[in-house]
């Protein structure tokens, strides 16, 4: 099966290079590459019940054939098969095709009837001449469509993976999954359920197969999230055979922290804290991930963490994904840890040479006891002083390599770092058991008592004055608001609404107001003094790009609207409108969106005005966009799937977890057999 794809018949060096484009490397690849959907020519169609609209195959006899020149040269022929007549239609044509076609010729074609002005037509249907009364077009198993790419046709690819097929059936692939686990759930073998994907049989249900639905889909699903998962837990094994400093103590710091606090922990916050230092007292490397929606107060539970590693005498790393977030913890931390003497270091890319120095210095020798800053902390000249905990916020912009090389930087002659993940994308669970296999997880499921959950509403552009008006009135009160806009300069292909533009229009409608601006494009200090001013009160009103989705938290901030609205995701807007509400203040969002709005956009804006569940959003954005918006997978690093949709299939996770641990258990050869089936650059996950 690993046999090369010049073993295959017509296949050279050339097409070889031309296959690669498809990922495709040897015989194996081509089985795994299913149709993206199947045609049904397995019967001919009487031509005078074609509809319109449909893609069918039928046969004639050819009446005429013409050259005409209207507008464009084209070649017409009619063909008639007794129950009426069809127009085919070519603009592209060789001199030998429009010489086959001469009358009394029988042929098949196969495309898309539509009704032209001489009655019903085919443009450019696929077409054979018929020898000896054979069809051949016509099959007896539905037609399967390829992904394809230049310079290997539809057919080109048909006829391949028909080779891999057969040599498949002469020699089938092993078959990794338990027989228990297919007689439960009632699963076709691999080499069934790849036989059948490539040639369905007539009455195969296309509806199922359209949906990626059919019991040998799932089949294939199902064996591919395992491998997938089986290949997670193993860098988790692997992270738990390798040691880590244990942190047993907190040198009374604990104590005193909690009773330096304003607030008293939630009954959430209590539970995970207790989860992670009993991770921390461990000589094994914790490798935790704590989601809580936004406000849920997840920086002080990393506090508590910190303490931990700093009372057992090591050092302690907290690191944002912007030098604004970093900049806000670094706050948090240097008002909370004050009475405990601790003063964070602080280290970031735009730092001054000489502060730079500094910092680098009390790091490497051991004065500096808590680190904060960006991914600055990770490059080389770094030199941590056993580094005991690595806190990362906001981890989904991190992938699971990226996190594995952070271990590994921190690493010293002591053992590896404990690590921490903080996210505010609550996952759904299992798209989490999916994405996190390699983590354990926390989760902080309670807001802090006496936050108002924002109220929100959806309003159509047209209302733009009342909602100017609105925030008049909010900012006379003393209270501060955000505005947000999807993009920086006007850009006539998207139509988004520029915050530069609406910078200055709040800015004439509203003179009263100091009005701020921060987008994206803007160098990170200018951007962090505009963050700042807010902050501390000297704007009223921030008009933002999403620059401010993640983390910032500004308490007297009590009005966002969001513009264009219903061009952003569930989850996006959900993070978004977190900026409210985390004050004493009644908290109010606003979506304005552009009339006029979708059946499925309006559906998506009212799950956001009836509930305030970062999981139930979570939930309606993966059934509406997938996971790969959800989670961002260019940066997360979340598998590309061949077959596997976790939107479609994330219900099969229970079931694949449950069948990992048995598998692990009693059959480890399994395991890497099946990683090493599916995922490409294996190595990276480290020997199964
Ligand atoms: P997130 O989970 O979104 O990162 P933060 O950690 O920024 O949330 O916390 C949001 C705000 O809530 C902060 O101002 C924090 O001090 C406050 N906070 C955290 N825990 C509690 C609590 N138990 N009671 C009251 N306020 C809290
Ligand atoms: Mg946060």
């Amino acid at each position: 099966m690993h046999a090369a794809l010049t073993t295959l018949k017509g296949v050279g060096p050339a097409l070889v290079q031309k296959l690669a484009r498809l990922r495709l490397e040897n015989v194996e690849d081509l089985l795994f590459l299913l149709p993206l959907r199947y045609e049904d020519r397995t019967t001919v169609r009487r031509i005078g019940e074609l509809l319109p609209g449909t893609r069918s195959l039928v046969c004639g006899e050819v009446l005429l054939a013409e050259t005409v020149f209207r507008g464009r040269r084209s070649l017409l022929v009619r063909i008639a098969d007794g129950s009426g007549q069809l127009t085919l239609r070519f603009f592209h044509f060789s001199a030998q095709q429009q010489a086959q076609f001469r009358p009394g010729v029988h042929i098949a074609c196969f495309g898309d009837a539509r009704l032209g002005s001489a009655g019903m037509e085919m443009v450019h249907p696929e077409y054979r001449i018929i020898r000896d009364g054979n069809n051949p077009l016509a099959s007896d198993t539905l037609t399967p469509i390829y992904p394809i790419t230049d310079g290997v046709p539809q057919g080109r690819m048909r006829s391949l993976a028909s080779q891999a097929v057969a040599i498949m059936r002469r020699s089938p692939p092993a078959e990794l999954l338990p027989d228990s686990l297919r007689n439960e759930l009632d699963m076709p073998t691999l080499a069934e359920a790849l036989s059948y994907l490539h040639h369905p049989p007539v009455d195969a249900d296309l509806t199922l197969l359209a949906t990626g639905t059919h019991p040998c889909q799932q089949r294939l699903a199902f064996e591919e999230l395992l491998a997938h998962y089986l290949s997670l837990r193993n860098l988790r094994r692997l992270a738990s055979q390798e040691k880590s400093p244990a942190l047993p103590d907190d040198a009374g710091l604990h104590h005193r922290f909690l009773s330096s606090l304003p607030f008293t922990m939630t009954g959430a916050q209590s539970r995970v804290i207790e989860e992670i230092l009993a991770d921390l007292r461990k000589a094994q490397p914790m490798m935790r991930l704590i989601q809580g929606d936004v406000g849920s107060g997840k920086t002080v539970v990393a506090a508590m963490a910190c303490l931990q590693a700093i009372g057992s005498g090591r050092q302690a790393a907290v690191m944002a994904p912007t030098e604004l977030l970093a900049e806000q913890h670094l706050q948090s931390f240097q008002s909370w840890f004050e009475p405990l003497d601790i003063e964070p270091c602080w280290l970031a890319g735009s730092q001054r040479a000489a502060a730079r120095r500094e910092s680098l210095a009390a790091i490497a020798d051991g004065t500096a006891r808590l680190v904060i800053g960006t991914h600055a902390l990770f490059q080389d000249g770094v030199d941590f002083h056993g580094l005991g905990l690595i806190v990362i916020d906001e981890q989904h912009r991190f992938g699971v390599h990226q996190r594995m090389a952070l271990r590994d930087k921190g690493a010293d002659g002591l053992g590896q770092p404990h690590q921490l993940v903080m996210t505010a994308t609550p996952i759904p669970r299992t798209l989490a058991m999916a994405a996190y296999a390699d983590l354990d997880t926390s989760i902080i499921d309670e807001l802090p008592p006496g936050r108002q959950p924002v109220t929100t509403v959806a309003l159509p552009e047209s209302r733009r004055e009342q909602v100017i008006e609105r925030v008049r009135e909010a900012c006379a009160k003393g209270q501060q608001a955000y505005w947000v806009c999807p993009l920086i300069e006007e850009s006539e292909l998207l139509d988004f609404q520029a915050a530069e533009l609406s910078h200055a229009q709040l800015s004439a409608a509203l003179p009263e107001l100091q009005v701020g601006l921060v987008h994206g494009r803007m160098k990170g200090p200018a951007r962090d003094l505009v963050m700042r001013a807010f902050k501390a009160g000297e704007l009223h009103l921030l008009v933002a790009t999403t620059v401010i989705e993640v983390g910032v938290d500004v308490p007297n901030a009590s009005l966002m609207i969001i513009e264009n609205a219903e061009r952003m995701g569930l989850s996006q807007l959900h993070q978004l409108r977190g900026r409210v509400g985390r004050g004493a203040a009644q908290s109010h969002c606003v979506l304005l969106y552009k009339q006029p709005l979708g059946k499925i956009a309006k559906s998506r804006l009212g799950v956001l005005r009836d509930t305030n569940d970062g999981f139930i959003v979570a939930q309606r954005d993966l059934e509406l966009r997938g996971p790969g918006e959800l989670l961002g997978t260019r940066q997360t690093g979340l598998p590309q799937y061949r077959i596997a949709d976790l939107a479609r299939d994330g219900e099969l996770m229970p079931k694949v977890q449950k069948t990992a641990q048995t598998i692990l258990r009693e059959n480890p050869a399994t395991a890497s057999a099946l990683v090493r089936r599916w995922i490409a650059d294996a190595g990276r996950y480290g020997k199964v």
